[in-house]
């Protein structure tokens, strides 16, 4: 039997806001561990903090250190340090480990590349560091979009680097030509974690593939820097994470991140353990060894957090090789 409900003329209940991340309703909570004491971070009030919020707002611009929940944030945006987050701010992956939002995404912004370079421009970088969601709702996965925006910067602002933090193009042919052939001087895509956790942290990639991603750009443009991360903290184990690393320099990649998994809700993965300190200054020192012209590894490391002067670092690593 069905029922009609006769609602004209009767108040509309107003529409329940859709929860940020749908698929992890139904999963158990698990708590927040307490943060160590080596884990603090700068609060968010300074002017240099409120300047690139206005600069952001004015321009309708997403940063993924907002919408990740990046614990750098306080001093990151003090040094006018944002990283801009292009197509949107719904994701069509559903990561264990992200805060972004997941769902249907808006169709692109068509505007989005001359405001951003605007807003580069405007905020006088020498560096910038461009990322974006997962779109495999695209046919390209963004993949034009994204090099418009890199091109756009470089006719904005041309002395500014450009890196760019990409999502793995999976199942979208000719994407990542597309972007490398746009010509950013660091392209980086973090393989987050290692192959063993990809079905329960990075459900919708592949290890190999993302890994191959980063050979491919080696091999379309040699000069190109290249650059990966993962978190620690999620249940690796040391040996895994020696593996990475030797996978990582077998697709020739320059420099790697290791930080510290924090987690963002009680629906997100959980943390493991928070490793200390010491181990990650042995991390850096066992992948300096392996070979990495840059390594960054610190409980609060974050792909893009110092990224200007770690690329400055990454040049004069190269040109001290020659
Ligand atoms: S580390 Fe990266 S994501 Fe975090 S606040 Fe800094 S620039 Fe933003």
């Amino acid at each position: 039997m069905a029922t009609l409900i006769d609602k004209v003329g009767a108040a509309l209940p107003e529409k329940p806001e859709r929860p940020r991340h749908p698929e992890k309703q139904n999963r158990a909570e698990t708590p927040v561990l307490r943060k160590p004491e080596w884990i603090r971070v700068k609060a968010p009030i300074s002017k240099g903090f409120s300047q690139t919020r206005d600069i952001v707002r004015s321009k309708n611009l997403h940063t993924v250190c907002e919408e990740a929940a990046c614990p750098n944030i306080g001093e990151c945006w003090d040094k006018r340090h944002a990283t801009m987050m292009i197509m949107g701010d719904t994701c069509t992956r559903a990561c264990a480990f992200c805060n972004i939002r997941t769902g249907l995404p808006a169709p692109l912004d068509t505007q989005e590349p001359s405001h951003v370079a605007e807003a580069v421009a405007e905020m006088g970088l020498k560096h910038v560091v461009i990322t974006s969601v997962d779109r495999d709702d695209l046919e390209d996965g963004g993949a034009n979009h994204f090099a418009r925006v890199v091109r756009a910067i470089r006719n904005a602002a041309p002395k500014t680097t450009i890196e760019i933090l990409t999502p793995d193009f999976l199942r979208k042919n000719g994407a990542a030509e597309t972007v490398i052939d746009s010509g950013p001087d660091v392209f980086n895509h973090n393989l987050e974690t290692v192959p063993r956790l990809y079905l329960s942290i990075r459900p919708g990639a592949r290890y190999y593939h993302s890994l191959r991603l980063l050979e491919r750009v080696k091999e379309r443009d040699p000069q190109m820097f290249t650059k990966s991360g993962i978190m620690v903290g999620l249940g690796e184990t040391r040996e895994e994470v020696m593996q990475v690393m030797d996978d990582m320099r077998s697709a020739g990649i320059d420099f790697i991140t290791i930080g510290q998994y924090l987690q963002p809700t009680r629906k997100h993965a959980a943390i493991d353990r928070f490793v200390h300190p010491d181990e990650f200054k042995s991390y850096e020192t066992i992948a300096r060894a392996k070979g990495f012209l840059m390594v960054a590894a610190s409980p609060l490391t974050r792909s893009s957090h110092h990224a200007g002067e770690d690329f400055a670092k990454l040049r004069a690593a190269r040109a001290a090789k020659r």
